[in-house]
């Protein structure tokens, strides 16, 4: 059963100041949505083209029957027990989160050995494709603000005992093609932080995990702040702070936590944004600030005198949007060859 949430606020009710224009009212309210056994979402929903692929699922445009309404699904396959108790999990944690910054559950099937995620359609793209583009101008300014939201929607999911556990570039999308608001997508490695049991995991993308994960050591939420000091790093200058010439070279790297802002890439940029960065990336994770304590940086607050409106040259930055591109390509290509799919890929 789906029941609209009381908290949801009033179509365009509420206006955002600092983004530089009125929130965009939800294009839904919040529901609490629970897994549908049997049904088929075909009956519901037609399913549209692909938009594109990620760890666990395929997600394709699709459009409510009688409604029109606008909206993505994430299709699971969930052959193994394994892959459906994961499908799951991500929708329950989902479910609960209700907030600007986070993407929006709208429904979810559990049809033959397949689970359909019905989300929120966000048409922006990923933050990193749209700040390359020719037309936007990249500001410390406007990296702050970026910042500032990621930092919002992770104070939330972390206030509801949830950690993210795979903050990358990749899963922050923009709302829209022109305005700057963004959205947290992707919840299939989060899990749910309870103080009774250690939490450790073994998966995320190395350049953004945190040395405990690597080091298999207990985990908590200050494991999603590493990864929001190597996302701000990698936006202000366009390298990444730990990356090798392979895996186990960056790994090496995490673990030693060491960096450095010696780059000519940093040389325009703030004592205040570099300072930012520090406190994320520490190795020993209580000493990190929480997303509370970043939200109150001086980098991130609207008083802050020190942020520049200085443009930052993206020519880094757009080399490393491109590598990360053709990485995905190919890793799609060898997921094809491996499934004995035609492929049929426009790498350009
Ligand atoms: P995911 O499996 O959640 O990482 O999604 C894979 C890719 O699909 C993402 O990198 C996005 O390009 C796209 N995507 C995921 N969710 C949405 C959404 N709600 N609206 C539009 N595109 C999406």
């Amino acid at each position: 059963m789906i029941k609209v949430d009381e908290n949801y606020p009033a179509q365009g009710a509420f206006t955002d100041v600092l983004y530089g224009s009125r929130d965009l009212a939800p294009a839904f309210p919040y529901r609490h949505v629970n897994l549908k056994q049997n049904v088929d979402p075909r009956q519901q929903f037609d399913i549209l083209p692909e938009l594109g692929r990620g760890t666990f699922g395929t997600v394709f445009l699709c459009r409510e029957r009688d409604t029109g309404l606008e909206l993505a699904a994430k299709i699971v396959p969930c052959k193994k027990k394994k892959e459906r108790t994961d499908a799951i999990r991500e929708i329950d944690i989902m479910s609960c989160l209700h907030h600007p910054r986070l993407i929006q559950l709208y429904d979810a099937f559990d049809y033959e050995n397949k689970v359909y995620v019905i989300l929120e359609l966000v048409q922006g793209g990923e933050l990193f494709e749209r700040v390359i583009d020719d037309d936007f101008v990249l500001t410390e300014k406007a990296c702050a603000v970026f910042m500032r939201q990621i930092c919002e929607g992770m104070e939330y999911i972390h206030s509801r005992n949830i950690i993210h556990l795979d903050m990358k570039p990749e899963n922050i999308l923009c709302l829209t093609k022109t305005g700057n608001r963004i959205k947290i997508i992707d919840f299939g490695f989060a899990r749910r932080y309870d103080p009774d049991k250690k939490l450790q995991v073994m998966f995320g993308t190395t350049e953004f995990t945190a040395p405990e994960v690597l080091n298999y050591d207990e985990i908590y939420f200050y494991t999603d702040m590493w990864s929001l000091g190597v996302i701000c790093y990698v936006l202000l200058s366009g390298l990444s702070p730990f990356v090798g010439n392979n895996d186990m070279a960056t790994m090496n790297n995490v673990l030693q936590g060491q960096y450095s802002f010696k780059y000519s890439s940093f040389d325009a940029v703030s004592e205040d944004a570099k300072d930012f960065v520090r406190k994320l990336l520490v190795r020993d994770g209580s000493k990190r600030l929480t997303a509370k304590q970043a939200l109150k940086h001086r980098w991130l607050t609207k008083t802050a005198q020190n942020t520049t409106e200085l443009s930052i040259t993206k020519t880094k930055l757009k080399r490393y949007v491109i590598k990360k591109r053709w990485i995905k390509a190919v890793n799609t290509i060898i997921a094809l060859r491996r499934m004995g799919a035609r492929i049929d890929i426009d790498l350009v």
